[in-house]
């Protein structure tokens, strides 16, 4: 898929995930596991958290599809391990908002995000990149509904969970 538009750059970071993607390790005792389909492109991939005392431990994501979307789940692997689980709905949130046209806000570092921003030009490909966070979204549902409160979720995004 052509990432034409794209920064140099940016486009750099983003193969530089899609080659050596993070949470590649399998997590031993999951606490969730949930599946994410992108059928507009054909991108799969499966979820699963380790997580204790409301902590993310450890991500463990297999992707399969584009580079966009198996990007965009490595990001979120390098991101999210270590952080809490509002933490992880605030930046799928701020995410998804992004993605949306939003800029990133004031004091929130988008790290390796930053080089998804063009994405948002490109409206098919924002399926893409949103995958992973659908899938996230779903995953701290399952883990904690207040916490989560109603699923945003996306028209044309499939998530199933396995496990909860
Ligand atoms: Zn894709």
């Amino acid at each position: 898929m052509s990432t034409a538009g794209l920064d140099e750059l940016y486009r750099e970071v983003i193969l530089d995930h899609y080659r050596n993607p993070h949470g590649a390790a399998a997590v031993e005792h999951p606490a969730v596991e949930v599946e994410g389909h992108n059928p507009l492109c054909g991108d799969e991939l499966h979820l699963h958290l380790d997580v204790a005392d409301g902590k993310i431990r450890a991500v463990h994501i297999d992707a399969r599809g584009c580079s966009i979307s198996v990007a965009s789940a490595s990001m979120l692997a390098q991101q999210l391990e270590g952080a809490t689980l509002s933490d992880a709905i605030e930046l799928k949130k701020t995410f998804q908002a992004v993605m949306k046209g939003a800029e990133w806000p004031e004091g929130v570092d988008p790290g390796d995000l930053e080089a998804l921003e063009g994405v948002k030009n490109f409206p098919v490909r924002i399926k893409c990149a949103l995958l992973a966070w659908m899938t996230l979204e779903q995953a701290l549902a399952d883990l904690d509904p207040e916490l989560v409160g109603e699923i945003e979720g996306d028209r044309d995004i499939e998530v199933i969970s396995k496990k909860s």
